[in-house]
């Protein structure tokens, strides 16, 4: 038996640097999951390596060099990015699941890609695949996936995750494609998701689209039964939680504590994304900033902002607003020694990340819809009982429904932003201590090793279930 993991991007990234092709690990909770499932058998890891080439010869050496990994790579016309990933993906499918109906840009041509390049994945994986296997495709590019592979091999586990919200049905059912996603996804074996309510969702679409017989978690093919179930996400937790000691991050910590004097930090980490709520949690700042003059020069906003998608328009209109809005507040409240938001738009090393995490007595994570989050989650894990902090998050995060001891917020009440603030600001250490125990107590449990074997478990689990009926 062997695992065959399918998802967008490798967990790898190829560059080229003067000629020269360079592979580059990354970071994302999604490999560092895979990377520590505790099974000791042959892994495969099926991707875009991150790199466009329309020379033969050097995707030849890419599939090569990543071959020793058991990587292999899909390779990606611009021309595919633009209408599959950038198109149906970004432009119609990540807008709808987190409720932007009227962000959905829609082009026939968004989905005639999508539909190939879903075929072209299946094709890169087929001759890696044998009936015993186990393949656990990742994510909604990949949504007619499972049941490709299906029709090539009807005894494979098949299991897929959905890395973001699912709709209610009256949202999904705007997509043209409904049914074909829908019987895409039913090719597999097992579908998760983060929380009981995407779902919910999810089989609430399986029985008004495709009026199919569901049994609380169960969906009841002619042939099959397939499965739903909920598997939150999770982090490396010690890895976070270590990190604050490590000589090199104390350094780093100590440097940002010397050039901010002794201002309290409210810390805000995310990918440029209307999904994300910066605007919001901007205007809450503001008003906090207006209200509250006795804080001026004793409290700074460090808001890091990863560029991301930035060929998809909204997402090109929305740093311009973040621009101008921040220019505003720092135009009304600067003063001589001290600027309310520290804009960063870039994206951070671990270490940095980390020092900045143990630094910011505050996190503000204000997220108008989010499958998980887990900067919330990493957050509080680089706490400790002499370091405490406060989260304010989103209800609208997955990470809600874990994190209940957090400052729970409606992000599109700038008001309730300014409260949580203010309630943060002046919370005892004796309360910060026991919330934070309580939420680290949780998600020092729900790992994303935890995660990634629970999930594997599972299949496996209906696996042996099917033998026994058959
Ligand atoms: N992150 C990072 N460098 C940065 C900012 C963020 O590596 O400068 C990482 C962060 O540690 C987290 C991830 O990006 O693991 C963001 O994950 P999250 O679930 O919060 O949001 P997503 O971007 O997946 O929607």
């Amino acid at each position: 038996m062997k695992i065959i993991i399918i998802a967008n991007r490798l967990p790898v990234k190829i560059e080229k640097k003067n000629d020269r092709l360079s592979i580059t690990q990354s970071e994302g909770g999604l490999s560092t999951g895979m990377g520590s499932l505790e099974l000791n058998i042959e892994k495969h890891w099926i991707g875009w390596p991150g790199i466009y080439t329309d020379n033969e010869e050097e995707k030849e050496k890419i599939t090569e060099r990543l071959k020793k990994f058991n990587y292999h790579p899909v390779f990606l016309s611009a021309e595919q990015i633009e209408n599959y990933y950038e198109g149906y993906s970004n432009s119609i499918i990540w807008p709808l699941c987190h409720y932007f109906y009227s962000f959905v840009q829609y082009k026939t041509k968004f989905w005639e890609t999508y539909q190939k390049v879903n075929m072209q994945f299946c094709e890169t994986a087929l001759p890696f695949i044998e009936d015993d296997d186990l393949v656990w495709v990742h994510d909604y590019h990949l949504m007619l996936l499972p049941k490709m592979i299906r029709d090539h091999r009807p005894m494979v586990s098949i299991g897929y995750f959905h890395h973001i919200p699912f709709p209610p049905y009256e949202l999904f059912r705007v997509l043209p494609e409904r049914e074909e996603l829908l019987n895409g996804l039913l090719g597999a074996d097992l579908i998760g998701f983060h929380i009981h309510d995407y779902m919910r969702h999810f089989l609430s679409a399986i029985y008004r689209v495709l009026d199919l017989n569901c049994q609380l978690d169960e969906i009841h093919l002619e042939d099959r039964i397939v499965h739903v179930d909920a598997f939150p996400m999770g982090i490396n937790y010690e890895r976070y939680h270590n990190a604050p000691s490590q000589p090199a991050v104390k350094k780093k910590i100590n440097n940002f504590k010397k050039k901010l004097k002794n201002q309290s930090i409210i810390l805000s980490v995310d990918r440029l994304d209307y999904s994300k709520g910066i605007l919001h949690r901007l205007n809450g700042f503001a008003l906090f900033l207006k209200n509250h003059p006795e804080y001026h020069e004793k409290v700074s906003l460090m808001m890091i902002v990863v560029p991301s998608r930035s060929t998809v328009n909204k997402y090109a209109d929305l740093k311009t607003e973040i621009d101008q809005l921040i220019g505003e507040i720092n135009g009304l409240y600067s003063k001589p020694g001290w600027t309310p938001v520290h804009y960063f738009y870039r994206s951070f090393a671990f270490r940095e990340l980390v020092a900045l995490y143990s630094l910011a007595e505050i996190a503000l994570v204000t997220p108008l819809r989010d499958g998980m989050n887990l900067v919330s989650k990493e957050y509080l894990a680089t706490k400790s009982e002499e370091n405490t902090g406060v989260l304010i998050l989103s209800e609208m995060a997955g990470a809600a429904t874990e994190l209940s001891d957090a400052i729970i917020i409606n992000p599109n009440n700038p008001k309730e932003i300014e409260m949580a603030i203010l309630q943060a600001l002046s919370m005892s250490e004796e309360e910060k201590k026991e919330r934070l125990k309580k939420m680290q107590k949780r998600i020092s449990k729900q790992t994303v090793k935890k995660w990634a074997n629970d999930f594997i478990d599972e299949i496996q689990y209906i696996k042996l279930q099917n033998r026994e009926i058959l």
